[in-house]
């Protein structure tokens, strides 16, 4: 099973923003693997994305991945996904704002996130709503 580790960083990025301690100067001088971004993880077998920290739409593009199926959260703290968004940008055809049916992603939801995935939000409400509204997203509980 091929495994790609997009980020390591955990909720701390490194560099971190503005510091200017040795480690941070140095991954800004080196950049990867010395920087290192939020945590998260892909299993090319399945095409399966494990949590969409902040930096995930850039963490993919430099990636050499090319089709998303599955993505799955391994809990709702806000480093592991603030980048949730990423499934809309993946999915939406900002043509003519439907979804791409065949970019459609499955959001495989542990039966213990079940009742707290809405609590991820935006000012129109939970974010999940949307996008399984919009087709972007479906879920699949586990
Ligand atoms: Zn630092």
């Amino acid at each position: 099973m091929e495994c790609t580790i997009l980020g390591s960083g955990g909720c701390t990025i490194i560099p971190k923003p503005l510091c200017q301690c040795h480690i941070c100067v140095e991954a800004r001088k080196k950049s990867i693997p010395y920087s290192r971004g939020g945590p998260s993880a892909f299993l090319h077998d399945i095409n399966l994305l494990i949590d969409t920290p902040a930096e995930i739409a850039g963490q993919l593009n430099r990636s050499d991945i090319h089709q998303l199926d599955y993505v799955i959260l391994t809990h709702l703290d806000p480093d592991h996904t603030e980048g949730f968004r990423v499934v809309e940008q993946i999915a939406l055809d900002f043509r003519s704002w439907e979804a791409y049916p065949e970019k459609q992603i499955c959001l495989l939801l542990p039966e213990q996130l079940k009742d707290r995935i809405g609590d991820i939000r935006s000012q129109y409400g939970p974010v999940i709503d949307f996008y399984q509204d919009s087709s972007f997203v479906k879920i699949q509980t586990i």
